[in-house]
């Protein structure tokens, strides 16, 4: 019914973890490329263990969805992901902690929280090649939709989330363990940036479910 309510949340959360799985090895390969190999891997363990959680029990909420999310992504994923994207989900509940359901508004912001997060954690900047290159196009499009509708700040975010994750292959990486490559990481997707356009793709597979 495009209610963007805890229902949503935990329908976004087990979307994520079915196209990580699907995406398992495509996302190995891209950081095989220019990293360890293990992205697709460690995303893949994190979003497991938060379906076990979610089999267990039901969120009442966005925001605790996206806690216990993040607290599952912090301890299971390890890496430079796992304290990255478990940060984003902790501001990003933090952000929709007095929503029932979320407008157009509540996404931007949940989205913009989400993205300060890694900022703030993993110092990155726009055009380093790096997650951030899905996020913050993803939280400048949804701002642009309409406020009143959560699912259309989605989709805007979404297409703009994987606009972002395209324009990364031509980048250098000046952050994280790609950039240790220096100009050899030039010609290859950011595998983060890509898991996170599939997650925030998710949200609008979810919406519309
Ligand atoms: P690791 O590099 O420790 O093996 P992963 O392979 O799981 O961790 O994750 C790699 C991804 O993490 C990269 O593709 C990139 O998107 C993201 N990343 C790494 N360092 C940073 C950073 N400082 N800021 C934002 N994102 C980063
Ligand atoms: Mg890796
Ligand atoms: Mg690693």
């Amino acid at each position: 019914d495009g209610r963007l309510d805890g229902a949503w949340a935990e329908r976004w959360l087990r979307e994520s973890a079915r196209v990580i799985a699907e995406h398992r090895e495509e996302l190995i390969d891209l950081d095989r490329a220019i990293g360890d190999g293990d992205h697709g891997e460690n995303m893949d363990r994190g979003f497991k263990a938060i379906v076990a959680k979610l089999d267990d029990e039901s969120p009442d909420s966005v925001a605790a969805a996206l806690k216990m999310a993040a607290m599952m992504l912090m301890s299971k994923v390890g890496g430079a992901a796992g304290p990255l994207y478990g940060t984003a989900y902790l501001r990003a509940s933090t952000a929709v902690a007095d929503s029932d359901a979320l407008d157009g508004q509540a996404v931007a912001a949940m989205l913009a929280a989400g993205r300060d997060g890694i900022v703030a954690r993993g110092k990155a900047q726009s055009g380093d090649k790096t997650m951030v290159d899905a996020w913050t196009p993803a939280a400048e499009a949804a701002v642009t939709a309409d406020p009143a509708d959560g699912v259309a700040a989605l989709v805007a975010a979404a297409d703009a989330a994987e606009t972002g994750a395209e324009a990364t292959k031509p980048l250098v990486a000046r952050k994280g363990r790609a950039s240790y490559l220096g100009e050899r990481s030039a010609g290859h997707l950011d595998p983060g940036a890509v898991s996170s356009a599939l997650i925030l793709r998710a949200a609008v597979t979810a919406a519309e479910s």
